[in-house]
């Protein structure tokens, strides 16, 4: 239980309702900063404007899964006023709260080392981004879906990368009855792709590989889909690209060309945010229990 625990949740989406929902479930008192419109009430869940939270008393900061912007602005569905994280407010933090964060930027790194203040990054985990990317598959195949006049089951579909999400991707349009051709760099990517029954191509060889491609999509967070391939596509292929900081599409051209290309950011927060916000609320819960055993031992 987190009994005695203090939380701050500042701002988000539905997701963040689902950790709400855990950490009172496990008895930890909640300031809420940014919900006032959020008609809901949890017990033990207090809203606050965010000048009102004694930070002094808090032992952990959770973030919305993007964090802040670049001026340190937090945004929130749930409210219209505007929550600014500062490097004060960490300083008035006890020295053991921690930030829990989906991802980081500079701003976010600069004031959580200025106020020596951990800085937990929850996408950077193996486990937050493998179950994840089911989410991520269901929209990518809502969205395949959506967008083509062509069944997935026998079309010819490229994917870019055998990370967390590729893997996830591959294997589950090859499981809709797609071809499908992954494109890695690494020589241990290239034999997993063969052990899962696929076909694997060196990312050297993409534009040789594009001829025939119906889908394309790219999970490499680099300009992979670049003019020189998307000049070799079909006219019909499809790019869907999940790839975060502004995809690796070269979209301008793509656009010249006539070939249509998305950038799909955020899928499991649009697809099932139930499921995303569990999924964050099942580590936060865990990471927080630790966290609290570790300073009673
Ligand atoms: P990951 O496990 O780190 O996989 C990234 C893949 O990209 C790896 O195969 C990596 O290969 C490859 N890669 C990275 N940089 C490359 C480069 N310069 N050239 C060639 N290959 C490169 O990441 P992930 O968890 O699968 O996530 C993939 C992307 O999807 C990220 O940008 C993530 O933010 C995004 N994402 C989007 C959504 C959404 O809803 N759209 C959801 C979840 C994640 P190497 O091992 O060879 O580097």
């Amino acid at each position: 239980m987190l009994t005695g625990m203090q939380i701050a949740v500042l701002g988000g989406d539905a997701r963040q309702l689902e950790i709400i929902r855990k950490l009172t479930e496990l008895d930890a008192k909640i300031s809420l900063i940014g919900f006032e419109q959020l008609d809901h009430a949890f017990t033990g869940a207090l809203k606050e404007k965010i000048d009102e939270v004694d930070f002094e008393t808090v032992d952990g900061i959770i973030l919305p899964v993007p964090g802040t912007n670049l001026e340190g602005e937090i945004e929130t569905i749930f409210s219209n006023e505007r929550i600014v994280l500062t490097e004060e407010i960490l300083q008035s933090t006890p020295s053991h709260c921690k930030i829990y964060s989906g991802i980081t930027n500079k701003y976010l790194d600069e004031i959580t080392s200025s106020a020596n203040r951990q800085l937990i990054q929850l996408f950077e985990r193996d486990d937050v981004a493998i179950f994840n990317s089911i989410p991520t598959v269901e929209g990518t195949i809502m969205m395949a879906i959506q967008h083509t006049d062509f069944t997935i089951h026998g079309s010819n579909l490229i994917v870019l990368g055998l990370g967390r999400v590729g893997m996830s991707v591959a294997r589950s349009f090859h499981h809709l009855g797609a071809r499908v051709k992954v494109g890695a760099r690494k020589s241990e990517h290239l034999a997993r792709i063969t052990e899962m029954g696929l076909k694997p191509f060196h990312l050297d060889d993409f534009e040789k590989e594009v001829g025939d491609c119906d889908m394309c999509i790219n999970t490499i967070p680099a300009q992979v889909v670049n003019a020189g391939v998307i000049a070799r596509m079909p006219a019909h292929t499809l790019i869907i690209d999940l790839a975060s900081k502004q995809g690796g599409t070269d979209f301008r051209y793509a656009e010249k060309r006539g070939v249509k290309a998305l950038l799909a950011p955020g899928l499991p927060g649009i697809v099932a945010p139930k499921s995303a916000g569990q999924i964050l609320a099942n580590v936060l819960s865990q990471l927080l229990l630790q966290d609290l055993s570790s300073r009673k031992e």
